[in-house]
């Protein structure tokens, strides 16, 4: 089966005690089945670097809405065919989702039709229910819930009800322990808008791949998750 994991770091994180080598993201991919991957780090220079020698990466604009260049910044990187949309970090970044700076990037980001990964699952700047006041803001946006809620079982259940209220939000699996609110997922939302992702190398791409196989899913939403969804949403596919 086709793998597409939708989130993934390349970098060193001295902060979290973790790190992947530039060139340890090709054989790190190969060695956990990854046929797609999407990547990203602060240094937007160094991941465009990266990937373009790895034909299975693509990249995720790492978009700082304090950083008064980001916008156009982006439109720079979007015409890079490997770039395939955004990763927002609202609790590392400390700003909320529906901050004004962030709406411009959000309009570029429709403009190209292409997906902003939000960190979901955190105090005080990454709940989903202030994504939600951008989801809102912005219904033709397509805003994907990383980690869908991450550990605590009210913000998972939240994101699966903010998903459930609005068509254009997606959930992603990673660091997301329950399997059984993977199932639950699918059949609120469908396979459709749901996706598998690792956030190796923080969580192993193994585990978290085991995870989606073990939510009793029927072939073809188990397909979708591991692969069809995330290939359809990034790659047009
Ligand atoms: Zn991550």
């Amino acid at each position: 089966m086709a793998i597409t994991d939708a989130h993934f770091h390349v970098g060193d994180f001295p902060m979290s005690g973790v790190r992947l080598d530039e060139d340890g993201l090709a054989p790190y991919l190969r060695a956990n089945d990854i046929d797609a991957a999407m990547v990203f780090h602060e240094d937007n220079a160094m991941v465009r670097r990266v990937v373009a020698g790895i034909p299975e990466a693509y990249q995720l604009y790492w978009a700082d809405p304090k950083f008064p260049g980001a916008v156009d910044e982006l439109r720079e990187y979007l015409k890079d065919p490997k770039v395939r949309g955004v990763k927002l970090h609202p609790l590392f970044g400390g700003f909320l989702p529906d901050d004004p700076r962030l709406h411009p990037i959000i309009e570029v980001l429709i403009e190209h039709d292409l997906p902003a990964l939000i960190h979901c699952g955190h105090p005080i700047f990454s709940l989903p229910w202030s994504i939600e006041e951008l989801i809102i803001r912005y219904p033709e946006a397509k805003i994907i819930l990383g980690h869908m809620g991450h550990g605590n079982i009210v913000y998972i259940d939240a994101s699966i009800a903010i998903a459930g209220r609005h068509p254009n939000v997606w959930l992603e699996t990673s660091g997301m322990p329950m399997s059984l609110k993977i199932k639950e997922a699918v059949e609120k939302v469908g396979a459709d808008r749901v996706m598998y992702g690792s956030d190796g190398p923080w969580h192993e791409p193994k585990v978290e791949q085991l995870k989606v196989q073990l939510a009793g899913l029927s072939p073809a939403d188990l397909d979708a998750v591991m692969n069809g969804t995330a290939q359809r949403l990034f790659l047009g596919a």
